[in-house]
């Protein structure tokens, strides 16, 4: 298909009331991966395994060329807590997984602690699906080609709780540019979810010190409130308040 095909497109996008429409014909599915100017609608997909499909494909940003694998998610597609990350790094796009280095391993072991598991309690993914050259923050143009995808992820999982794992992740969801120290531990609400900033597990390596006060005890004060918050939604069948 021409680009100028693929630009009305866009452009019928941003002038068309009805662009949640979920119909293939409308929305293009087939050049989603393409080029990050063709809208996601929500709705789009139906199973998380047809993100995977796309993502597979997708040059909607640079990131795409030198990929081994796009890293969608790993634990419970209907768990009741999402975590986002930052971005893939060396052993996730060798391995296809996000968090499965040392970041990983420290959080599995933060969910531990109030007894969540990793492969049951949580699904965890981040806010872009490749690795970004030299683990370099990702740039705000690979974050907003590769969002749409996300918000599938978050919209097919439905968590009652989403955890924001460091500033970057903050920023991409919520555009809140706050520093993660202001921030980590405060209940937050987007789009009608509830969401905590955490620090990233990175930061914790390089800050094991358990003093309290320090990142690492902070942590574990967050984790609790988690698992609380989690504890009060099911003993409220379901209603959020904030
Ligand atoms: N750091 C992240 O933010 N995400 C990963 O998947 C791994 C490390």
């Amino acid at each position: 298909m021409s680009s100028e095909k693929q630009l009305s497109l866009f452009e019928w996008s941003n002038n068309d009331d009805s662009s949640e429409s979920t119909s293939d014909s409308d929305s293009d599915f087939s050049l989603i991966p393409t080029n990050a100017k063709i809208p996601i609608p929500s709705g789009t997909y139906k199973t998380m395994e047809q993100i995977a499909v796309h993502c597979n494909q997708c040059h909607r940003c640079e990131l795409g060329e030198n990929r081994n694998n796009d890293v969608i998610g790993r634990g419970n597609p209907q768990a009741e807590i999402m975590i986002i990350g930052e971005a893939p790094g060396q052993n996730e796009d060798e391995q296809g997984l996000p968090f499965v280095g040392k970041s990983g391993q420290l959080l599995d072991k933060i969910l531990q602690s109030v007894e969540l598991s990793s492969d049951r309690h949580v699904y965890i993914s981040n806010a872009i699906r490749c690795r970004p050259p030299e683990n370099r923050t990702p740039t705000p143009k690979e974050i907003e080609a590769c969002k749409p995808y996300l918000l599938e992820q978050i919209r097919l999982v439905n968590p009652k709780i989403i955890l924001l794992t460091g500033a970057t992740a903050v920023k991409a969801l919520t555009g809140d540019k706050r520093g993660i120290t202001k921030i980590r531990g405060q209940w937050l609400e987007w789009e009608g979810r509830l969401c905590m900033p955490i620090f990233h597990p990175a930061y914790l390596l390089r800050n094991p010190s358990r003093e309290p006060g320090k990142p690492k005890w902070l942590m574990w004060q967050d984790i609790q409130a988690v698992k609380q918050k989690l504890e009060e939604l099911q003993g409220d069948n379901n209603s959020i308040d904030f």
